[in-house]
Protein backbone atom coordinates (compact mmCIF):
# COMPACT_ATOMS: atom_id res chain seq x y z
CA UNK A 1 0.00 0.00 0.00
CA UNK A 2 2.56 2.84 1.15
CA UNK A 3 5.08 1.04 -1.44
CA UNK A 4 2.53 1.86 -4.28
CA UNK A 5 1.69 5.10 -3.05
CA UNK A 6 5.25 6.29 -3.02
CA UNK A 7 5.31 4.61 -6.57
CA UNK A 8 2.36 6.81 -8.12
CA UNK A 9 4.20 9.76 -5.72
CA UNK A 10 7.04 9.60 -7.94
CA UNK A 11 5.51 9.03 -11.02
CA UNK A 12 3.12 12.00 -10.67
CA UNK A 13 6.47 14.14 -9.90
CA UNK A 14 8.38 12.89 -13.01
CA UNK A 15 5.42 13.32 -15.48
CA UNK A 16 4.92 16.55 -13.50
CA UNK A 17 8.62 17.23 -14.45
CA UNK A 18 8.18 16.60 -18.03
CA UNK A 19 5.34 18.85 -18.41
CA UNK A 20 7.12 21.80 -16.67
CA UNK A 21 10.12 21.15 -19.21
CA UNK A 22 7.42 21.50 -21.83
CA UNK A 23 6.09 24.42 -20.77
CA UNK A 24 9.14 26.13 -20.52
CA UNK A 25 10.33 25.21 -23.91
CA UNK A 26 6.72 26.16 -25.52
CA UNK A 27 7.73 30.15 -23.54
CA UNK A 28 10.97 30.26 -25.20
CA UNK A 29 9.48 29.46 -28.28
CA UNK A 30 6.41 32.10 -27.58
CA UNK A 31 8.96 34.76 -26.74
CA UNK A 32 11.52 34.87 -29.57
CA UNK A 33 7.91 35.44 -32.11
CA UNK A 34 7.49 38.73 -30.06
CA UNK A 35 4.34 40.37 -31.04
CA UNK A 36 0.82 38.65 -30.18
CA UNK A 37 -0.27 35.26 -30.27
CA UNK A 38 -3.37 34.11 -32.10
CA UNK A 39 -5.53 31.34 -29.92
CA UNK A 40 -8.93 30.93 -31.17
CA UNK A 41 -9.11 33.95 -33.11
CA UNK A 42 -7.92 36.16 -30.06
CA UNK A 43 -4.72 38.32 -30.04
CA UNK A 44 -3.06 37.52 -26.65
CA UNK A 45 0.22 39.06 -25.80
CA UNK A 46 3.51 37.47 -25.69
CA UNK A 47 4.06 39.10 -22.35
CA UNK A 48 0.45 37.98 -21.16
CA UNK A 49 1.11 34.28 -22.29
CA UNK A 50 4.08 33.54 -21.09
CA UNK A 51 3.43 35.15 -17.64
CA UNK A 52 0.58 32.85 -17.85
CA UNK A 53 2.75 29.79 -18.44
CA UNK A 54 5.17 30.31 -15.81
CA UNK A 55 2.61 30.57 -13.10
CA UNK A 56 1.64 27.16 -14.61
CA UNK A 57 4.62 26.07 -14.28
CA UNK A 58 5.18 27.20 -10.83
CA UNK A 59 1.77 25.52 -9.52
CA UNK A 60 3.09 22.24 -11.07
CA UNK A 61 6.15 22.68 -8.87
CA UNK A 62 4.31 23.47 -5.83
CA UNK A 63 2.52 20.50 -6.29
CA UNK A 64 5.69 18.33 -6.72
CA UNK A 65 6.90 19.54 -3.45
CA UNK A 66 3.48 19.07 -1.78
CA UNK A 67 3.71 15.21 -3.22
CA UNK A 68 7.32 14.59 -2.05
CA UNK A 69 9.28 17.41 0.11
CA UNK A 70 12.47 15.97 -1.35
CA UNK A 71 12.22 14.34 -4.54
CA UNK A 72 9.37 16.86 -5.13
CA UNK A 73 11.70 19.90 -4.86
CA UNK A 74 14.66 18.33 -5.91
CA UNK A 75 12.61 18.11 -9.70
CA UNK A 76 11.33 21.45 -9.33
CA UNK A 77 14.81 22.88 -8.70
CA UNK A 78 15.97 21.48 -11.93
CA UNK A 79 12.87 22.33 -13.44
CA UNK A 80 13.00 26.01 -13.17
CA UNK A 81 16.89 25.85 -13.28
CA UNK A 82 16.24 24.93 -17.16
CA UNK A 83 14.23 27.72 -17.32
CA UNK A 84 16.78 30.27 -16.00
CA UNK A 85 19.08 28.72 -18.10
CA UNK A 86 17.08 29.51 -20.97
CA UNK A 87 16.00 32.93 -20.19
CA UNK A 88 19.60 34.23 -19.34
CA UNK A 89 20.65 32.55 -22.91
CA UNK A 90 18.26 34.42 -24.52
CA UNK A 91 19.71 37.38 -22.57
CA UNK A 92 23.30 36.92 -23.46
CA UNK A 93 22.93 35.30 -26.84
CA UNK A 94 20.54 38.13 -28.28
CA UNK A 95 21.48 40.69 -25.72
CA UNK A 96 17.93 41.53 -25.11
CA UNK A 97 16.76 42.04 -21.79
CA UNK A 98 13.06 40.68 -22.59
CA UNK A 99 13.47 37.56 -20.47
CA UNK A 100 14.73 39.56 -17.60
CA UNK A 101 11.40 39.18 -15.74
CA UNK A 102 11.26 35.28 -16.45
CA UNK A 103 15.03 34.87 -14.76
CA UNK A 104 14.17 36.99 -11.54
CA UNK A 105 10.83 34.97 -11.52
CA UNK A 106 12.54 31.87 -11.51
CA UNK A 107 15.00 32.66 -8.64
CA UNK A 108 11.89 34.05 -6.20
CA UNK A 109 10.11 30.73 -6.92
CA UNK A 110 13.61 28.65 -5.95
CA UNK A 111 13.38 30.42 -3.02
CA UNK A 112 9.52 30.20 -2.43
CA UNK A 113 9.72 26.59 -3.19
CA UNK A 114 12.67 26.33 -0.26
CA UNK A 115 10.36 27.99 2.38
CA UNK A 116 7.26 25.20 1.50
CA UNK A 117 9.85 22.55 1.06
CA UNK A 118 11.17 23.42 4.97
CA UNK A 119 8.35 24.19 6.33
CA UNK A 120 7.08 21.02 5.13
CA UNK A 121 10.09 19.00 6.23
CA UNK A 122 9.65 20.34 9.81
CA UNK A 123 6.06 19.36 10.14
CA UNK A 124 6.54 15.97 8.68
CA UNK A 125 9.20 15.90 11.31
CA UNK A 126 6.89 16.72 14.11
CA UNK A 127 4.53 14.29 12.88
CA UNK A 128 6.38 11.67 13.38
CA UNK A 129 8.19 12.25 16.34
CA UNK A 130 7.36 11.40 19.87
CA UNK A 131 6.77 14.33 21.81
CA UNK A 132 7.65 12.80 25.04
CA UNK A 133 10.89 10.60 24.23
CA UNK A 134 11.92 12.51 21.57
CA UNK A 135 12.09 9.09 19.14
CA UNK A 136 10.55 8.62 15.61
CA UNK A 137 7.29 7.29 15.97
CA UNK A 138 5.28 4.14 14.58
CA UNK A 139 4.09 6.50 11.41
CA UNK A 140 7.84 7.44 10.79
CA UNK A 141 9.02 4.09 11.92
CA UNK A 142 7.08 2.20 9.22
CA UNK A 143 8.23 4.97 6.35
CA UNK A 144 12.16 4.56 7.66
CA UNK A 145 11.89 0.84 7.21
CA UNK A 146 10.21 0.92 4.02
CA UNK A 147 12.87 3.83 2.92
CA UNK A 148 15.53 0.72 3.78
CA UNK A 149 14.14 -2.11 2.48
CA UNK A 150 13.84 -0.06 -0.96
CA UNK A 151 17.16 0.29 -0.76
CA UNK A 152 18.46 -3.18 0.41
CA UNK A 153 19.52 -2.02 3.41
CA UNK A 154 19.34 -5.50 5.82
CA UNK A 155 19.52 -6.16 9.60
CA UNK A 156 16.52 -7.01 12.22
CA UNK A 157 13.64 -5.09 13.18
CA UNK A 158 12.54 -5.89 17.31
CA UNK A 159 9.69 -5.01 19.08
CA UNK A 160 9.68 -4.65 22.76
CA UNK A 161 7.14 -4.39 24.83
CA UNK A 162 6.56 -3.13 28.53
CA UNK A 163 4.81 -4.62 31.47
CA UNK A 164 3.93 -2.66 34.29
CA UNK A 165 3.90 0.62 33.03
CA UNK A 166 -0.44 0.77 33.42
CA UNK A 167 0.10 -0.24 36.81
CA UNK A 168 2.57 2.58 37.35
CA UNK A 169 -0.16 4.98 35.86
CA UNK A 170 -2.67 3.93 37.77
CA UNK A 171 -1.19 3.61 41.11
CA UNK A 172 1.38 6.81 40.94
CA UNK A 173 -0.11 8.89 38.38
CA UNK A 174 0.56 9.33 34.89
CA UNK A 175 3.43 11.57 35.18
CA UNK A 176 5.37 8.82 36.92
CA UNK A 177 4.20 6.51 33.77
CA UNK A 178 5.51 9.37 31.66
CA UNK A 179 8.52 9.70 33.76
CA UNK A 180 9.27 5.44 33.77
CA UNK A 181 8.71 5.71 29.76
CA UNK A 182 11.52 8.51 29.23
CA UNK A 183 13.61 6.06 31.47
CA UNK A 184 13.06 3.39 29.55
CA UNK A 185 13.69 4.88 26.22
CA UNK A 186 17.06 6.39 26.98
CA UNK A 187 18.39 3.17 28.60
CA UNK A 188 17.63 1.67 25.15
CA UNK A 189 19.20 4.27 23.19
CA UNK A 190 22.32 4.07 25.17
CA UNK A 191 22.56 -0.05 24.79
CA UNK A 192 21.91 0.56 21.10
CA UNK A 193 24.31 3.08 20.29
CA UNK A 194 25.61 3.10 16.71
CA UNK A 195 24.49 -0.28 15.87
CA UNK A 196 20.60 0.10 15.20
CA UNK A 197 17.99 2.94 16.12
CA UNK A 198 15.13 2.56 18.46
CA UNK A 199 11.59 3.75 17.82
CA UNK A 200 8.77 4.34 19.87
CA UNK A 201 5.79 3.01 18.89
CA UNK A 202 1.96 3.29 20.85
CA UNK A 203 1.73 2.67 24.37
CA UNK A 204 4.59 0.83 25.63
CA UNK A 205 6.01 -0.66 22.67
CA UNK A 206 9.26 0.40 21.07
CA UNK A 207 10.44 -0.76 17.97
CA UNK A 208 14.57 -1.27 17.11
CA UNK A 209 16.32 -1.39 13.80
CA UNK A 210 19.70 -3.61 14.26
CA UNK A 211 21.61 -3.35 11.26
CA UNK A 212 23.45 -6.74 9.57
CA UNK A 213 26.86 -8.19 11.32
CA UNK A 214 25.34 -7.27 14.89
CA UNK A 215 24.54 -9.98 17.38
CA UNK A 216 20.86 -9.31 17.31
CA UNK A 217 20.18 -11.97 20.24
CA UNK A 218 23.17 -10.61 22.52
CA UNK A 219 21.75 -6.82 22.34
CA UNK A 220 18.25 -8.15 23.12
CA UNK A 221 19.22 -9.64 25.88
CA UNK A 222 21.46 -6.90 27.42
CA UNK A 223 18.52 -4.91 26.13
CA UNK A 224 15.99 -6.78 28.45
CA UNK A 225 18.08 -6.45 31.49
CA UNK A 226 18.67 -3.12 31.27
CA UNK A 227 15.16 -2.32 30.79
CA UNK A 228 14.05 -4.22 33.31
CA UNK A 229 16.73 -2.87 35.92
CA UNK A 230 15.16 -0.65 39.21
CA UNK A 231 13.99 3.25 38.11
CA UNK A 232 14.52 5.39 40.71
CA UNK A 233 11.68 8.04 40.47
CA UNK A 234 11.75 11.33 42.67
CA UNK A 235 8.16 10.60 44.63
CA UNK A 236 5.99 13.60 46.48
CA UNK A 237 8.49 13.55 49.56
CA UNK A 238 10.48 10.39 48.66
CA UNK A 239 12.43 8.50 46.28
CA UNK A 240 10.64 5.72 44.90
CA UNK A 241 11.91 2.31 43.26
CA UNK A 242 10.00 1.16 40.23
CA UNK A 243 10.17 -2.15 38.07
CA UNK A 244 9.03 -2.80 34.78
CA UNK A 245 9.21 -6.20 32.72
CA UNK A 246 9.66 -6.39 29.03
CA UNK A 247 9.51 -9.15 26.02
CA UNK A 248 11.09 -9.03 22.68
CA UNK A 249 9.98 -10.24 19.36
CA UNK A 250 11.96 -10.28 16.20
CA UNK A 251 12.64 -10.61 12.75
CA UNK A 252 15.40 -10.34 10.22
CA UNK A 253 15.49 -9.68 6.48
CA UNK A 254 19.24 -10.91 6.59
CA UNK A 255 19.25 -13.85 4.13
CA UNK A 256 16.58 -13.00 1.45
CA UNK A 257 14.37 -10.30 0.74
CA UNK A 258 11.58 -9.90 3.41
CA UNK A 259 8.41 -6.88 2.37
CA UNK A 260 8.54 -4.37 4.73
CA UNK A 261 4.82 -4.56 5.92
CA UNK A 262 5.54 -8.47 6.20
CA UNK A 263 8.78 -7.50 8.08
CA UNK A 264 6.76 -5.26 10.71
CA UNK A 265 4.09 -8.09 11.20
CA UNK A 266 6.28 -10.85 11.53
CA UNK A 267 8.86 -9.18 14.44
CA UNK A 268 4.85 -8.19 15.90
CA UNK A 269 4.08 -12.09 15.39
CA UNK A 270 7.09 -12.94 17.55
CA UNK A 271 6.87 -10.43 20.04
CA UNK A 272 2.82 -11.62 20.60
CA UNK A 273 4.15 -15.31 20.53
CA UNK A 274 6.32 -14.04 23.73
CA UNK A 275 4.18 -12.76 25.49
CA UNK A 276 2.24 -15.42 25.38
CA UNK A 277 4.33 -18.07 26.66
CA UNK A 278 5.05 -17.64 30.36
CA UNK A 279 8.70 -17.78 30.56
CA UNK A 280 9.77 -16.58 27.18
CA UNK A 281 11.44 -13.48 27.18
CA UNK A 282 12.38 -13.61 23.64
CA UNK A 283 11.46 -15.01 20.56
CA UNK A 284 12.75 -15.16 16.80
CA UNK A 285 9.98 -14.97 13.99
CA UNK A 286 9.72 -18.66 12.10
CA UNK A 287 7.05 -20.57 10.23
CA UNK A 288 5.61 -22.38 13.37
CA UNK A 289 4.67 -19.38 15.37
CA UNK A 290 2.77 -18.01 12.56
CA UNK A 291 1.03 -21.23 12.22
CA UNK A 292 0.30 -21.26 16.09
CA UNK A 293 -0.76 -17.39 15.00
CA UNK A 294 -2.95 -17.68 12.29
CA UNK A 295 -4.63 -20.82 13.90
CA UNK A 296 -5.32 -18.80 16.91
CA UNK A 297 -6.98 -16.21 14.26
CA UNK A 298 -8.97 -19.10 12.90
CA UNK A 299 -10.08 -20.02 16.70
CA UNK A 300 -10.80 -16.83 17.44
CA UNK A 301 -13.67 -16.56 14.37
CA UNK A 302 -14.88 -19.73 15.40
CA UNK A 303 -15.90 -18.60 18.90
CA UNK A 304 -17.13 -15.68 17.69
CA UNK A 305 -19.14 -17.56 14.79
CA UNK A 306 -20.15 -20.02 17.85
CA UNK A 307 -21.50 -17.56 19.77
CA UNK A 308 -23.78 -15.86 16.96
CA UNK A 309 -24.48 -19.59 15.74
CA UNK A 310 -25.13 -21.44 18.68
CA UNK A 311 -22.18 -24.06 17.80
CA UNK A 312 -21.65 -24.45 21.82
CA UNK A 313 -23.38 -27.00 23.94
CA UNK A 314 -22.51 -28.61 27.12
CA UNK A 315 -21.40 -32.10 28.41
CA UNK A 316 -21.70 -32.99 32.17
CA UNK A 317 -19.35 -35.24 33.80
CA UNK A 318 -20.22 -36.98 37.21
CA UNK A 319 -18.56 -36.26 40.26
CA UNK A 320 -18.50 -39.37 42.98
CA UNK A 321 -18.19 -39.76 46.11
CA UNK A 322 -15.23 -42.52 46.60
CA UNK A 323 -16.38 -44.75 49.34
CA UNK A 324 -19.66 -45.60 47.72
CA UNK A 325 -19.89 -44.52 43.89
CA UNK A 326 -22.85 -41.86 45.25
CA UNK A 327 -23.36 -39.07 43.01
CA UNK A 328 -21.98 -36.13 44.31
CA UNK A 329 -22.76 -33.69 41.35
CA UNK A 330 -21.81 -33.16 37.44
CA UNK A 331 -19.34 -30.38 36.37
CA UNK A 332 -20.04 -28.30 33.31
CA UNK A 333 -17.52 -28.43 30.12
CA UNK A 334 -18.23 -26.83 27.12
CA UNK A 335 -17.99 -28.03 23.66
CA UNK A 336 -18.02 -26.47 20.34
CA UNK A 337 -19.39 -28.47 16.90
CA UNK A 338 -18.90 -26.31 13.72
CA UNK A 339 -21.22 -26.74 10.69
CA UNK A 340 -18.70 -29.68 9.10
CA UNK A 341 -19.45 -31.48 12.17
CA UNK A 342 -15.99 -31.14 13.37
CA UNK A 343 -15.01 -30.14 17.05
CA UNK A 344 -12.32 -27.71 18.63
CA UNK A 345 -11.34 -28.91 21.98
CA UNK A 346 -12.27 -26.74 25.13
CA UNK A 347 -8.23 -26.78 26.01
CA UNK A 348 -7.53 -25.13 23.05
CA UNK A 349 -10.32 -22.47 22.64
CA UNK A 350 -10.62 -21.70 26.16
CA UNK A 351 -7.18 -20.68 25.91
CA UNK A 352 -7.48 -18.69 22.95
CA UNK A 353 -10.82 -16.99 24.53
CA UNK A 354 -8.71 -16.05 27.88
CA UNK A 355 -6.37 -14.00 25.99
CA UNK A 356 -9.11 -11.71 24.21
CA UNK A 357 -12.55 -10.69 26.26
CA UNK A 358 -14.53 -13.27 24.18
CA UNK A 359 -13.78 -15.85 27.53
CA UNK A 360 -16.61 -13.30 29.45
CA UNK A 361 -18.87 -13.76 26.80
CA UNK A 362 -18.44 -17.83 26.65
CA UNK A 363 -18.56 -17.62 30.39
CA UNK A 364 -21.59 -16.13 30.41
CA UNK A 365 -23.41 -18.39 28.20
CA UNK A 366 -22.05 -21.21 30.02
CA UNK A 367 -23.86 -19.82 32.98
CA UNK A 368 -27.22 -19.28 32.02
CA UNK A 369 -27.26 -21.99 29.77
CA UNK A 370 -26.10 -24.72 32.67
CA UNK A 371 -28.59 -23.42 34.94
CA UNK A 372 -31.33 -23.58 32.71
CA UNK A 373 -30.57 -26.94 31.95
CA UNK A 374 -29.76 -28.21 35.50
CA UNK A 375 -32.50 -26.74 37.16
CA UNK A 376 -34.83 -29.54 36.29
CA UNK A 377 -32.34 -31.92 38.09
CA UNK A 378 -32.14 -30.18 41.21
CA UNK A 379 -36.00 -29.97 41.43
CA UNK A 380 -36.13 -33.39 40.89
CA UNK A 381 -33.30 -34.40 43.42
CA UNK A 382 -34.73 -31.89 46.13
CA UNK A 383 -31.51 -29.89 45.51
CA UNK A 384 -29.33 -33.00 47.13
CA UNK A 385 -26.93 -32.29 43.60
CA UNK A 386 -23.98 -29.86 43.08
CA UNK A 387 -23.67 -27.93 39.60
CA UNK A 388 -19.99 -27.22 39.33
CA UNK A 389 -19.37 -24.44 36.39
CA UNK A 390 -15.78 -23.61 34.90
CA UNK A 391 -15.30 -19.44 35.75
CA UNK A 392 -12.05 -17.81 34.47
CA UNK A 393 -10.31 -15.78 36.62
CA UNK A 394 -10.81 -12.88 34.17
CA UNK A 395 -14.95 -13.05 35.13
CA UNK A 396 -14.45 -13.39 38.82
CA UNK A 397 -12.21 -10.19 38.98
CA UNK A 398 -14.85 -7.98 37.23
CA UNK A 399 -15.79 -5.60 39.18
CA UNK A 400 -19.85 -6.36 38.54
CA UNK A 401 -19.47 -9.88 38.49
CA UNK A 402 -21.64 -10.56 41.75
CA UNK A 403 -24.53 -8.88 40.54
CA UNK A 404 -24.30 -10.65 37.06
CA UNK A 405 -24.25 -14.21 38.37
CA UNK A 406 -27.07 -13.12 40.94
CA UNK A 407 -29.37 -11.87 37.91
CA UNK A 408 -28.45 -14.95 36.05
CA UNK A 409 -29.47 -17.08 39.29
CA UNK A 410 -32.52 -15.34 39.52
CA UNK A 411 -33.85 -15.00 36.07
CA UNK A 412 -33.17 -19.01 35.67
CA UNK A 413 -35.07 -19.55 39.35
CA UNK A 414 -31.69 -21.82 40.00
CA UNK A 415 -31.58 -23.04 43.29
CA UNK A 416 -28.16 -21.35 44.66
CA UNK A 417 -27.21 -23.72 47.06
CA UNK A 418 -26.87 -26.51 44.59
CA UNK A 419 -24.07 -24.27 42.43
CA UNK A 420 -20.57 -24.14 42.75
CA UNK A 421 -17.98 -22.35 40.97
CA UNK A 422 -14.56 -23.83 39.35
CA UNK A 423 -11.72 -21.53 39.79
CA UNK A 424 -8.18 -22.77 38.78
CA UNK A 425 -5.23 -22.32 41.47
CA UNK A 426 -3.56 -20.51 38.97
CA UNK A 427 -6.24 -17.56 38.72
CA UNK A 428 -6.03 -17.74 42.76
CA UNK A 429 -2.35 -17.05 42.98
CA UNK A 430 -2.81 -13.97 40.09
CA UNK A 431 -5.62 -13.04 42.40
CA UNK A 432 -6.98 -9.30 42.49
CA UNK A 433 -8.53 -7.74 45.90
CA UNK A 434 -11.82 -7.90 43.48
CA UNK A 435 -11.41 -11.49 43.37
CA UNK A 436 -11.61 -11.86 46.87
CA UNK A 437 -14.33 -9.91 47.66
CA UNK A 438 -16.44 -11.12 45.04
CA UNK A 439 -15.93 -14.82 46.54
CA UNK A 440 -16.63 -13.91 49.63
CA UNK A 441 -20.18 -12.01 48.99
CA UNK A 442 -21.00 -14.70 46.99
CA UNK A 443 -20.12 -17.31 49.89
CA UNK A 444 -22.43 -15.59 52.02
CA UNK A 445 -25.39 -16.07 49.04
CA UNK A 446 -24.22 -19.74 49.72
CA UNK A 447 -22.61 -20.36 46.71
CA UNK A 448 -19.70 -22.60 46.66
CA UNK A 449 -16.05 -22.07 44.97
CA UNK A 450 -14.00 -24.97 44.10
CA UNK A 451 -9.86 -24.84 43.31
CA UNK A 452 -8.91 -26.74 40.24
CA UNK A 453 -6.34 -27.51 38.91
CA UNK A 454 -4.72 -27.69 42.22
CA UNK A 455 -1.06 -28.37 42.84
CA UNK A 456 -0.14 -26.57 39.43
CA UNK A 457 -0.90 -23.26 40.52
CA UNK A 458 1.61 -21.39 42.77
CA UNK A 459 -0.65 -20.15 45.47
CA UNK A 460 1.52 -19.53 48.75
CA UNK A 461 0.15 -21.33 51.78
CA UNK A 462 -0.84 -18.00 53.75
CA UNK A 463 -2.78 -17.40 50.59
CA UNK A 464 -4.29 -20.80 50.45
CA UNK A 465 -5.32 -20.87 54.57
CA UNK A 466 -7.50 -17.62 53.81
CA UNK A 467 -9.42 -18.56 50.46
CA UNK A 468 -12.71 -19.14 51.22
CA UNK A 469 -13.20 -21.99 49.31
CA UNK A 470 -14.86 -25.74 50.06
CA UNK A 471 -13.54 -27.94 47.42
CA UNK A 472 -9.96 -28.86 46.27
CA UNK A 473 -9.56 -30.59 42.71
CA UNK A 474 -5.90 -32.34 42.31
CA UNK A 475 -4.83 -32.04 38.57
CA UNK A 476 -5.13 -34.89 36.29
CA UNK A 477 -0.98 -34.06 36.14
CA UNK A 478 -0.66 -35.41 39.40
CA UNK A 479 -3.12 -38.34 39.00
CA UNK A 480 -1.52 -39.67 35.94
CA UNK A 481 1.34 -41.53 37.22
CA UNK A 482 0.29 -42.00 40.97
CA UNK A 483 0.68 -45.51 41.37
CA UNK A 484 4.59 -45.20 39.30
CA UNK A 485 5.57 -42.63 41.46
CA UNK A 486 6.35 -42.05 44.78
CA UNK A 487 7.06 -38.59 44.81
CA UNK A 488 3.24 -38.11 43.58
CA UNK A 489 2.12 -40.12 45.67
CA UNK A 490 3.53 -38.34 48.75
CA UNK A 491 2.81 -35.03 46.98
CA UNK A 492 -1.05 -35.90 46.52
CA UNK A 493 -1.09 -37.51 50.41
CA UNK A 494 -0.03 -33.94 51.35
CA UNK A 495 -2.64 -32.11 49.14
CA UNK A 496 -5.49 -34.41 51.14
CA UNK A 497 -4.25 -33.62 54.57
CA UNK A 498 -3.79 -29.96 54.14
CA UNK A 499 -7.20 -29.44 52.03
CA UNK A 500 -8.84 -31.48 55.06
CA UNK A 501 -6.88 -28.83 57.68
CA UNK A 502 -8.10 -25.98 55.29
CA UNK A 503 -12.06 -27.62 56.38
CA UNK A 504 -12.14 -28.35 52.22
CA UNK A 505 -13.50 -31.66 50.80
CA UNK A 506 -11.16 -33.12 48.10
CA UNK A 507 -11.88 -34.59 45.11
CA UNK A 508 -9.31 -35.92 42.47
CA UNK A 509 -9.87 -35.49 38.25
CA UNK A 510 -9.07 -37.29 35.70
CA UNK A 511 -8.92 -41.01 36.95
CA UNK A 512 -8.77 -43.75 34.88
CA UNK A 513 -8.21 -46.89 36.43
CA UNK A 514 -9.04 -48.91 39.49
CA UNK A 515 -5.53 -48.90 41.00
CA UNK A 516 -5.40 -44.93 41.03
CA UNK A 517 -9.01 -45.18 42.16
CA UNK A 518 -7.70 -47.49 45.42
CA UNK A 519 -4.71 -45.52 46.32
CA UNK A 520 -6.70 -42.32 46.75
CA UNK A 521 -9.49 -44.38 48.69
CA UNK A 522 -6.05 -45.43 50.88
CA UNK A 523 -5.13 -41.75 50.97
CA UNK A 524 -8.41 -40.41 52.29
CA UNK A 525 -9.59 -38.74 49.27
CA UNK A 526 -13.26 -37.73 49.43
CA UNK A 527 -14.77 -37.59 45.62
CA UNK A 528 -13.40 -38.76 42.33
CA UNK A 529 -14.35 -37.54 38.70
CA UNK A 530 -12.73 -39.31 35.51
CA UNK A 531 -13.09 -41.99 33.05
CA UNK A 532 -12.75 -44.41 35.30
CA UNK A 533 -16.58 -44.21 36.27
CA UNK A 534 -17.78 -42.20 33.79
CA UNK A 535 -16.91 -39.91 31.01
CA UNK A 536 -18.56 -36.53 30.41
CA UNK A 537 -22.24 -37.08 29.47
CA UNK A 538 -25.41 -35.64 27.37
CA UNK A 539 -27.69 -33.77 29.27
CA UNK A 540 -30.51 -36.52 28.43
CA UNK A 541 -27.92 -38.95 30.27
CA UNK A 542 -27.68 -36.96 33.54
CA UNK A 543 -31.50 -38.36 34.40
CA UNK A 544 -30.64 -41.77 33.91
CA UNK A 545 -26.80 -41.66 36.08
CA UNK A 546 -29.12 -39.71 38.90
CA UNK A 547 -31.36 -42.39 38.89
CA UNK A 548 -28.55 -44.92 39.68
CA UNK A 549 -26.01 -43.62 41.63
CA UNK A 550 -28.13 -40.47 43.45
CA UNK A 551 -30.12 -42.87 45.74
CA UNK A 552 -27.06 -44.94 46.86
P1 LIG B 1 -10.87 -28.84 33.50
O1 LIG B 1 -11.80 -27.88 34.14
O2 LIG B 1 -9.71 -29.28 34.30
O3 LIG B 1 -11.77 -30.04 33.06
C1 LIG B 1 -11.39 -31.35 33.13
C2 LIG B 1 -10.97 -31.84 31.80
O4 LIG B 1 -10.43 -33.15 31.93
C3 LIG B 1 -12.14 -31.97 30.85
O5 LIG B 1 -11.61 -31.77 29.55
C4 LIG B 1 -12.54 -33.40 31.00
O6 LIG B 1 -13.25 -33.92 29.91
C5 LIG B 1 -11.18 -34.04 31.14
N1 LIG B 1 -11.25 -35.31 31.86
C6 LIG B 1 -12.01 -35.62 32.92
N2 LIG B 1 -11.75 -36.87 33.33
C7 LIG B 1 -10.76 -37.34 32.52
C8 LIG B 1 -10.03 -38.58 32.47
O7 LIG B 1 -10.23 -39.50 33.25
N3 LIG B 1 -9.10 -38.69 31.50
C9 LIG B 1 -8.85 -37.70 30.63
N4 LIG B 1 -7.92 -37.91 29.69
N5 LIG B 1 -9.50 -36.53 30.66
C10 LIG B 1 -10.44 -36.35 31.61
P2 LIG B 1 -12.29 -30.78 28.56
O8 LIG B 1 -13.77 -30.93 28.64
O9 LIG B 1 -11.62 -31.00 27.27
O10 LIG B 1 -11.94 -29.37 29.14
C11 LIG B 1 -10.65 -28.90 29.13
C12 LIG B 1 -10.54 -27.62 29.87
O11 LIG B 1 -11.29 -26.58 29.22
C13 LIG B 1 -11.16 -27.67 31.26
O12 LIG B 1 -10.30 -28.26 32.14
C14 LIG B 1 -11.41 -26.21 31.54
O13 LIG B 1 -10.22 -25.58 31.94
C15 LIG B 1 -11.81 -25.69 30.19
N6 LIG B 1 -13.27 -25.67 30.12
C16 LIG B 1 -14.11 -26.67 29.78
N7 LIG B 1 -15.38 -26.25 29.86
C17 LIG B 1 -15.35 -24.95 30.27
C18 LIG B 1 -16.35 -23.95 30.52
O14 LIG B 1 -17.55 -24.19 30.42
N8 LIG B 1 -15.92 -22.71 30.91
C19 LIG B 1 -14.60 -22.41 31.05
N9 LIG B 1 -14.25 -21.20 31.45
N10 LIG B 1 -13.64 -23.34 30.84
C20 LIG B 1 -14.01 -24.59 30.43
CA1 LIG C 1 -12.82 -27.65 35.93
CA1 LIG D 1 -9.09 -29.33 36.21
Amino acid sequence: MRTSRYKAAKFLIILGSVLCVSISAFSGAVIARRGDVSIGGLAVPVSGLNGTLQSLSFFICIAMVLLDYKFGFIASACCIGISFFGATRTIFVSHSISSLPGAINCIVNVFALILISTQLKKSRLAEMTDKLTGQINRYGFEEIIHKKIRAFEKGSIVFLHLHGLTDINVNLGRNMGDNVLKTVSSRIDTIIGGIGEAYKLEGSEFAIFVKEGHDCEELVKKLISSVEEKIVMQGEDSTLNVYVTCKAGIADCLNKYVNPDTLMKNADIAMNHALRVEDMKYCFFNERIKQIAEREHDVELFIKDALENNYFYLVYQPQFRINGKRLRGFESLIRMKLPDGSFVSPSEFIAVAERSDLILKIDNFVLRRAMEEFKEVCELYENNITLSINISAKDIALDGFVEQLLEVIEDTEFPRQCLELEITEYSFAKSTDITIANIKKLREHNIMFAIDDFGTGYTSLAQLLNLPVNLLKIDKILIDNICTNEANRDFVNAVIYMGHLMKCEVISEGVEDERQLSLLRELGCDFVQGYVWSKPIDYTSVFEMCREYLNV
